[in-house]
């Protein structure tokens, strides 16, 4: 049994539904304040917060607990800067108690969902596993936290880990099962096809003066489904013995804002208004990772790499979308 911790999430849900689809058994343990009940449609769900040591342990003692993947945190950066003790409180310390309660229960392999903010504004481009950590942000910095408590535990404690830092999620499941639904939404995809669908008056661009060819933002657009495959290889790469490690997640394909936002025209067919709007706090003006080292050790490649397939999926979800 693999325990989805935050698996009623974006990236949670489409995990555990590939993990399902690849004949694992799972329980999802989620408090639904940002994830949906309708999303776990596969495998079990235990309703409980992470904070909640009692029912956490419930949740080992039912169940034969083989590894967990660990989703769950907060993740609006600007709420970090804003109102750290909430992030410090629900990303580490619920995170320790999660490990803790593992030991206890003798679980010793944990994928965790990590991020290219851990980076800040690295110097150089694309950014690979061993450049320098200094993030900008409460955010970056919980995450980055976990990633050094995960590396403790593992010497003290034989904690085997892998740390999987995604660049820019995007896109669907691509069956439209699943997608993505953030409230408040403050992605840029879904809040383009927002505009593009009519419930949203037009998109913005934040920032037209950056140093870049069109003067907007460049990303790292990775689609769900690929992050999805990448957590199931870096949990049996674990079970095989592979080495505790940290991993990229990204495309190593930038695309501008303008671009996603021409390219969400095209897929969809909708004309709608597009805004110009100053820069956003906190924006490094170009993130693209180098995923060479999970392709070299995890053997992983994405398989919907080009942003337009990634639009389309979203659009598909988008336009049915269930909640
Ligand atoms: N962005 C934008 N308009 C929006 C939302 C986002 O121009 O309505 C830009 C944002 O400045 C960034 C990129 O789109 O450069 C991706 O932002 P998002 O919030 O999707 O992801 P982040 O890179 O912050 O993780």
């Amino acid at each position: 049994m693999i325990l989805v911790v935050g698996g009623a999430g974006y990236i949670g849900s489409h995990t555990n539904k590939e993990l399902n689809r690849r004949g694992y058994e799972t329980a999802v343990y989620d408090n639904l304040i940002y994830g949906h009940r309708e999303s776990v449609k596969w495998g079990v769900l235990e309703f409980g917060d992470l904070a909640d040591r009692e029912r956490l342990e419930e949740v080992f003692q039912k169940y034969p607990v083989e590894a967990v993947i660990h989703f769950a945190a907060y993740a609006y950066v600007g709420e970090s800067v804003n109102d750290p003790a909430k992030y410090y409180q629900n990303n580490v310390c619920n995170t320790v108690q999660l490990l803790d309660v593992m030991r206890k229960y003798s679980v010793n392999t944990i994928v965790f969902s990590s991020t290219c903010a851990t980076y800040g504004v690295p110097d150089r481009m694309p950014i690979t596993e061993d450049m320098p950590q200094r993030p900008i942000n409460p955010y970056g910095a919980t995450k980055l936290m976990v990633e050094r408590i995960m590396a403790d535990y593992h010497d003290a404690y034989g904690l085997n880990f892998c740390c999987l830092r995604y660049f820019n999620a995007a896109g669907a499941d691509p069956e439209g099962e699943l997608g993505e639904s953030h409230a408040p939404e403050t992605h840029l995809i879904p809040l383009i096809l927002d505009a593009a669908g009519g419930t949203r008056e037009s998109a913005r661009i934040y920032g037209t003066d950056y140093p870049t060819p069109d003067g907007t933002c460049i990303r790292d657009y990775i689609h769900v489904t690929d992050l999805a495959d990448a957590h199931i290889r870096a949990l049996e790469y674990l079970k095989a013995g592979g080495e505790s490690s940290c991993f990229n997640l990204g495309n190593g394909n930038g695309d501008s804002v303008a671009h996603v936002i021409s390219v969400a025209q095209k897929v969809t067919g909708r004309d709608f208004a597009v805004r110009k709007e100053g820069r956003r706090a906190g924006d490094p003006p170009v993130l693209i990772g180098s995923s060479a080292k999970a392709e070299r050790v995890l053997g992983w490649k994405p398989k919907y790499a080009d942003i337009e397939t990634i639009v389309e999926h979203a659009w598909k979800w988008h336009e049915r979308k269930e909640y």
